[in-house]
């Protein structure tokens, strides 16, 4: 069995950003487990056509590695993995990675304040654990009888088939989310006919993306200040939009009328206007998708699908859509937290949150002790950059790692009445937050705590709140005593 201080689990942006502040703190005991070939995380799984990222480059990147280097105001996304891959590298990360590891399961060991992890690679026993295993990583599958019937080819769109050629093709896509909004105008020119299957029509938001001059690339590498002061700028103008859309109506007229002047035609535009207050489902930040809709190849589809047959998609008005290809632009699974460890009472983490998913500071969580999450339990956002979010939590832990160290602590547990206070006093700005008010459905709401996956309020909350690990709210126990609390 393999024995290291840490294992972190996922190597994408947080994991990969653990690692690189562990090295700076000059901890070097760690492994990062990763279940796919490659580092990367969503940016090495989604390679969609059109895939990029919707928060301006500047602000979703490392605040410790800013990169004068963006080609564009939002970077595809074989630029951002490349990004991460320069990162870890400079950084001395890679060595510790273990690809194509797959984390089976784990339990805590009390008496020896450990977590004994089983592998696809062996063994492996860590006094810490952090899961970054992203909440958005395994696409979700939609139940829909008949699907594995169908004779073409079917796909999701985070497991693109770039050997498949599409041009020419009767090419279906179920979805109208962010995914699809960036792959449809790029593969419409090209498919013969496009039938986009929505269940739900989505606002969307400008995107004004562009190139970024290399005027503007030389005056970011000699200056960094004005590359933070460009950062800054895009933090500000996101926390504002985030304030506005929880008072959605102007937003709302605005979205309004820009539908208008993009989809001329009524019933078109009829169809594609949602029924729900504006920011209640994420914005899709597109400048393309609606008017890609209006070309004569397209045709959005509205009606419910009631199954998919072995050569198309039937709908409940009784019409059958032949296709020759599938796309699923369906989103996924949200959260799948690291369902095989076992906590101090015995139960995974699934099984604790039968009540509703819950952990101290979106980080920590009772009965779990030296556990860590990334972007964990309202720890997300519609309106800015996770990476806001995550790295606060990533000092946090590193806090909660060099204070164990310094105090001869083996363990570190949340007490339960702290993470009690403080999902309390979550659930309760939740309440009148546009996400549960608005009248929609969506991945953010799950019941029936109504929403455990956004932050209500603004980010600086959040960055406050994780600043200093507050040791007074956890059990310290020593490595050879019982409870301590230094
Ligand atoms: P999504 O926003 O969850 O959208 C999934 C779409 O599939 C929705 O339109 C949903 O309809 C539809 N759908 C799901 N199951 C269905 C079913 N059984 N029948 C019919 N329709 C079904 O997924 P996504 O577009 O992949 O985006 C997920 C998240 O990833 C985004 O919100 C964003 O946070 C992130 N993302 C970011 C970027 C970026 O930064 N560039 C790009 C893509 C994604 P309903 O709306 O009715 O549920």
């Amino acid at each position: 069995m393999r024995s290291v201080h840490i294992a972190i689990i996922g190597a994408g942006f947080s994991g990969l950003g653990m690692a690189i502040r562990l090295k700076q703190a000059s901890i070097d005991d760690f492994v990062l487990v990763e279940r796919a070939d490659d580092i990367g995380g969503t940016w090495r799984d989604n390679s969609y056509p059109g895939c990029a990222v919707d928060v301006q480059s500047h602000l979703y990147s490392y605040s410790f590695a800013p990169n004068p280097d963006w080609s564009q105001v939002y970077a595809p996304n074989t630029e951002i993995w490349d990004y991460i891959k320069r990162v870890s590298a400079e950084h001395d990360v890679n060595r510790h990675v273990l690809l194509n590891t797959e984390l089976r399961g784990g339990t805590w060991d009390d008496a020896a304040a450990r977590w004994r992890l089983s592998t696809s690679n062996g063994d492996i026993a860590a006094r810490f654990v952090v899961s970054a295993m992203g909440p958005l990583s395994n696409p979700s599958i939609p139940d829909i009888p008949g699907l594995d019937r169908f004779t073409g080819t079917v796909f999701h769109s985070a497991r693109w088939d770039h050997d498949h050629d599409l041009t020419g093709e009767r090419v279906g896509v179920i979805g109208t989310g962010s995914s699809a909004a960036q792959f449809v105008p790029e593969i419409q020119p090209r498919v013969g006919r496009l039938t986009l299957f929505q269940r739900t029509p989505h606002w969307t938001f400008p995107r004004m993306n562009r190139r970024i001059t290399g005027l503007e690339r030389a005056a970011y590498r000699r200056s960094p200040a004005l590359q933070r002061l460009v950062r800054a700028r895009q933090y500000y103008y996101r926390e504002l939009i985030g304030t506005l859309l929880q008072r959605p109506r102007i937003v709302e007229a605005v979205a309004r009328l820009r539908l208008r002047t993009q989809v001329r035609d009524r019933e078109l535009r009829a169809k594609l206007t949602p029924d729900y207050r504006i920011g209640c489902k994420r914005v899709i930040v597109t400048d393309d998708f609606h008017p890609a809709l209006t070309r004569p190849n397209v045709d959005v589809v509205a009606e419910k699908i009631t199954e998919v047959t072995p050569d198309g998609v039937l709908t409940s008005d009784g019409v059958e859509y032949e296709l020759d290809t599938l796309i699923l632009g369906t989103g996924f699974e949200v959260m799948p937290v690291a369902d095989p460890l076992r906590g101090r009472d015995g139960d995974t983490l699934t099984e604790r949150w039968r009540d509703g998913r819950s952990a101290y500071l979106g980080t920590t969580v009772a009965e779990f002790p030296n556990y860590f999450m990334l972007v964990g339990p309202n720890t997300a956002t519609g309106h800015t950059s996770v990476l806001l979010y995550a790295e606060p939590q990533i000092e946090y832990v590193t806090q909660a790692i060099q204070h164990a160290a310094r105090h001869d602590v083996a363990a570190v547990e949340v007490r339960q009445e702290a993470q009690d206070v403080y999902n309390a006093d979550v659930r309760a700005r939740l309440r009148d937050t546009v996400w549960l008010t608005g009248g929609c459905d969506s991945w953010y709401l799950d019941e029936p705590s109504g929403s455990s996956v956004l932050w209500p309020g603004h980010t600086g909350r959040f960055q406050r709140a994780l600043a200093r690990f507050d040791h007074e709210n956890y059990v310290l126990r020593r490595a050879q005593d019982d409870v301590a609390e230094p």
